[in-house]
């Protein structure tokens, strides 16, 4: 039996509500972070942030994102002075 392991993140992550459009690239990124077998969602740019910032993370900011977890938290930063809606994805 195959068991996979979901992000704890997944039910409330705002990529999937709100920023990615097209159902097969979520689909994409959910095998291949967010629904796998060896925990991807650890590798998740948005995953480390989230756990290190404890904050919102940009909408913008993709699980394989090319920019740095220290670059991540300096978009969180400046987002911080935006009233961004804040849907819990760090439960
Ligand atoms: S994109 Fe990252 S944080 Fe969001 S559910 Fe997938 S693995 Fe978790």
């Amino acid at each position: 039996m195959i068991f996979f392991k979901e992000c704890p993140k997944l039910k409330k992550c705002p990529i999937f509500l709100k920023s990615i459009q097209s159902k097969l690239i979520g689909k994409a990124y959910k095998s291949l972070y967010c629904q796998t077998m060896n925990e991807r969602h650890l590798e998740c740019k948005r995953y480390i942030a989230s756990e290190k910032y404890k904050k919102p993370i940009p909408e913008n900011i993709l699980p394989n994102s090319s920019l740095t977890i220290e670059e991540i938290g300096k978009r969180i930063h400046a987002d911080e002075s935006n009233d961004q809606e804040y849907l819990g994805e760090m439960d």
